[in-house]
């Protein structure tokens, strides 16, 4: 835990936010956005003022994991300039996403610097209020849109998810190693290891490793980051997400027991 430190001219707009931590992945698919949603429910279980930021600009999901698909941001003006006000979820996340600009029905296509841009406005141009933990679902891999994140936004964090899978491995690598970088360096607070092991809904006891064992807890171990969590492959899961009411909500099941571990660790 590490106070916010870094104060660009971002941060008047954002209001007092104590911890801002981005959700990045080296590959699409993993788990990316469902971690980060049930990162954001279990810390407003646990108390916390939880905003988020879906900058997964090609292929938003937030929306749908929120339940609030059909929301707008609304307007507000601060000290005589027009803000957006977040969307805020039934279970208390507040909200902005690119989904909430972009025709559902259309593919987002654009170029980076409109992407830039874009994200540029999540963060300057929504008024929050404060906050404990502000939140990025960054889109997969290292592109513009990371650059642009990781000047602009006073980061205080950063996570990787990965499957133990070593295709996804290699590239968290990268993931974990651009936030490293000299003139970036955001501390990274951990990789979570997302699909670890398959437990069958009607075989709680059972578990199979289908992409491998420990991948990612190995890379933990050999980068020398923290291994916040092994989140199971768990059919509720997907179903809870989908439904806009994240697995981390549930009662005493082994998914909602694991996904607020992982909380535990990232506070
Ligand atoms: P990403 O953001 O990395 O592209 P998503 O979070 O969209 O990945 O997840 C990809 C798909 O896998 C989604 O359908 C999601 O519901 C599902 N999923 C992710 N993690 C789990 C899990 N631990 N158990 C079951 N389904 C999962």
């Amino acid at each position: 835990e590490k106070p916010n430190d870094r104060e660009p001219e971002q941060r008047k707009h954002m209001s007092k936010v104590k911890h801002v931590v981005a959700v990045a992945s080296g590959k699409g698919g993993v788990g990316k956005s469902t971690v980060t949603a049930n990162l954001a429910a279990g810390l407003v279980k646990k108390g916390y003022k939880v905003g988020l930021i879906d900058a997964d600009i090609y292929g938003p999901s937030m929306p749908m994991m929120f339940d609030v698909v059909h929301d707008k941001p609304g307007v507000v003006e601060v000290d005589g300039r027009r803000m957006m006000t977040p969307v805020e979820s039934p279970w208390g996340v507040k909200m902005i996403s690119i989904g909430f600009f972009a025709d559902p029905e259309q593919a987002v296509v654009w170029r980076g610097p409109m992407a830039t841009k874009a994200l540029q406005q999540m963060f300057q141009d929504v008024h929050w209020g404060d906050l404990d933990y502000m939140l990025i679902d960054l889109p997969p891999g290292t592109g513009d849109v990371h650059l642009t994140l990781v000047n602009e936004a006073p980061l205080t964090g950063a996570i990787v998810v990965s499957t133990p899978q070593a295709v996804a491995l290699s590239d968290a690598k990268k993931g974990v190693s651009m936030f490293q970088l000299e003139n970036i360096n955001v501390p990274v607070l951990g990789i979570v290891e997302n699909m670890s092991y398959f437990v069958p809904e009607d075989a709680p006891d059972k578990r199979y490793h289908i992409f491998g064992k420990d991948g990612a807890k190995n890379l933990a171990e050999d980068l020398n980051v923290n291994l916040l969590g092994q989140i199971p492959l768990v059919q509720s899961i997907r179903e809870a997400s989908d439904a806009g009411r994240p697995a981390v909500l549930q009662g005493d099941t082994i998914q909602a027991r694991e996904l607020m571990k992982f909380t535990e660790e990232v506070v």
